[in-house]
């Protein structure tokens, strides 16, 4: 099995990188933050216009994590841990924002989009909403 070790990893390296628990932390948080681009693309790519999907902010908030851990209990470097110590702040309002704008949203009659709770209007089309009763 020691061939197969050096084969896969000369040096005790993959990749050129010298693996432990934590680099394995940091790398699936960077790959799940970089997942999140892809995500926003695809919907914007299939509705045509600028849109955030939740799970845009699902991946920021769970990549941002564990780039923090990384930062804090790893590398223990204090500009790293400022750059992920506050960002989980924005992402959870967003999910707040997402879920009570999903429980409370109005479909419009006319074109079916999901206006903002409260709106007389539909955002898409400019049809009257009929308010739930
Ligand atoms: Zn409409």
């Amino acid at each position: 099995m020691e061939w197969l070790t050096q084969l896969l990893m000369p040096g005790g390296k993959f990749l050129g990188v010298e693996w432990n628990t934590w680099k394995i932390v940091g790398w699936i948080g960077n790959v799940i933050f970089f997942s999140r681009f892809f995500v926003q693309w695809y919907a914007t790519e299939k509705r045509r216009q600028v849109v955030v999907p939740v799970a845009f902010w699902w991946l920021s908030l769970a990549g941002s994590l564990l780039l923090l851990a990384y930062a804090l209990f790893y590398k223990k470097d204090s500009v790293f841990i400022f750059a992920y110590a506050f960002t989980w702040i924005p992402y959870i309002r967003n999910l707040i924002i997402h879920r009570r704008h999903d429980r409370l949203h109005m479909d419009c009659a006319k074109c079916g989009f999901k206006t903002a709770p409260g709106s007389r209007f539909c955002a898409q089309c400019g049809a009257p909403l009929v308010t739930k009763g």
